[in-house]
């Protein structure tokens, strides 16, 4: 008989005590690398030990070193907690093991992604043929909906992507706002078509596109070329807007540009990574209008769902190029032809975890009400946030209009020396970045936990560093 008893109880003990102390366990780590390496190094084991022992072992080593982003008072680049439901039915995704790459392969798995996809969809208000792969996060998301993308657009250039690659293809721009995510860029090199392929589109000061830059870019070069069969067509051309900027948490205006770049048959991608979830708000809904009139999007789970590592979401409006771009077919899968979900038909993965297991717990367990309360609830403790600081002399760079507050202490130093003093006095965490040039301290509330009495700790936290460094 295999022994699972002892370590499986060793995790759950472990567990329990790890997310019961997050509220009051210091945000940050404690350990440094060399720590780290001294507890958990070694030479490499020549033989067996007892796995309880290991579990133990490895909780100890490693606890030191864990960033707590699951704290109500983490506010780190934009990370969520998890929630209970959805951390138990990661639990369980794991110890029942599926590979949820072929519905033969788990009905299960299948069905549940083929419910939760559909829940997902109406959530956002999307058209309700959309398909939907579920990812390891929005970098893949955005690397799936830009490779449905590009099978269309050359496509109907007469084109086949699929077959013939892109040497000697017709070239395909792609117009994206300036402050566009960099997994953006990084999707289109692994798509082969480069960083060149991108025409920037000037943004205003909140990092939104700017509407009237990309209809000037589009009618200045309407984009003409020669296509397969040496025949002018229109040039391929895909537009990536942008539903919350990863600074300011500001929307790209979506309606707008869906209709500008339709009218140039363009096929237009959103990365939606935090912001595509106002769509579920009653009262930030307006954020994302025309969203619906998009081709494809790009989301997170991990982030504002607050569903564990790593999950994230590709919806496209059209299902044949999203599976043209992505199925396979070989002689031994059993493939099914009943229209049961093959969720390599979807998917850049083969073998793959069941990753919308957690997504089906989260929804299930808040329900859509439930999901708008966090929105809302993050939304408002940002708006606190500010407000607690705003009062004292701090700038507040964006307008909160999401989760994101942008905040400069008079200068560069100045705010460089606060974030890492935060840091390092371990009530709350977050990072920094270079917004229009000057260093800011960026807070993001994307915590299902966060109330209050969080912020106003936090933010008592960063007064009282600034106040230390001015002196
Ligand atoms: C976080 C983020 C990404 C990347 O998402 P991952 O889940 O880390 O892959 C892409 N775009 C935006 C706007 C983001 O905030």
């Amino acid at each position: 008989m295999v022994e699972w008893e002892g370590p499986l109880s060793e995790a759950y003990e472990r567990a329990l005590t790890y997310l019961e102390n997050l509220p009051e366990r210091r945000v940050g780590p404690r350990a440094t690398s060399k720590e780290l390496h001294e507890a958990l190094g070694g030479p490499l084991p020549t033989g067996p030990t007892d796995p309880r022992e290991v579990v133990e072992h490895l909780a100890k080593g490693v606890d030191d070193g864990l960033l707590p982003s699951g704290s109500g008072r983490f506010f780190g680049f934009v990370f969520g907690g998890a929630t209970p439901a959805s951390l138990a039915a990661d639990w369980l995704t794991t110890v029942w093991d599926q590979n949820a790459g072929l519905y033969a392969a788990s009905p299960a798995a299948a069905v549940v992604e083929d419910v939760t996809a559909r829940w997902l969809v109406e959530l956002f208000g999307l058209p309700s043929t959309t398909s939907v792969g579920f990812v390891t996060g929005a970098q893949m998301a955005n690397f799936t909906g830009l490779a449905a993308a590009r099978h269309e657009v050359l496509r109907r250039a007469g084109w086949d992507v699929e077959r013939d690659g892109l040497i000697g293809a017709p070239p395909i721009r792609v117009l994206a706002g300036a402050e566009r995510h960099d997994t953006i860029d990084r999707a289109l090199r692994f798509l082969g078509l480069g960083t060149n392929s991108i025409v920037p589109i000037a943004v205003d000061e909140q990092g939104r596109m700017r509407a009237d830059a990309l209809a000037e870019a589009l009618d200045a070069d309407p984009g003409r070329t020669t296509g397969a069969g040496g025949n002018a067509i229109d040039r391929p051309t895909i537009v990536c807007a942008q539903a919350g900027n990863v600074n300011t948490g500001a929307f790209d205006p979506i309606a707008e540009i869906c209709e500008i770049a339709h009218a140039h048959r363009a096929w237009v991608h959103v990365d939606g990574a935090f912001g595509l979830w106002a769509a579920v708000s009653p009262g930030l809904r307006q954020l994302v209008d025309g969203i619906d009139r998009a081709d494809s999007w790009a989301t997170d789970a991990h982030k504002w769902l607050n569903v564990p590592y790593d999950s994230g979401i590709v919806l496209c409006a059209h299902p044949e190029p999203h599976r043209a771009a992505m199925s396979i077919r070989a002689a031994y899968l059993i493939q099914d032809e009943d229209g049961e979900r093959d969720s390599l038909d979807y998917n850049p993965e083969f073998s793959r975890r069941a990753r919308g297991t957690p997504v089906y717990a989260a929804i299930r367990a808040l329900g859509r009400d439930g999901i708008a309360e966090i929105v809302d609830r993050c939304h408002a403790m940002a708006r606190r946030f500010a407000d607690r600081l705003k009062t004292n002399d701090v700038q507040v760079l964006n307008d909160v209009v999401l989760n994101q507050v942008l905040v400069r202490f008079g200068d560069d130093a100045t705010t460089r020396r606060v974030i890492t003093d935060v840091q390092n006095e371990g009530t709350c965490w977050m990072s920094g970045t270079t917004w229009q040039g000057k260093a800011a301290m960026r807070i993001s509330v994307s915590n299902w936990t966060t109330d209050e009495a969080d912020i106003d700790r936090s933010a008592a936290a960063v007064l009282r560093c600034l106040q230390q460094v001015r002196g």
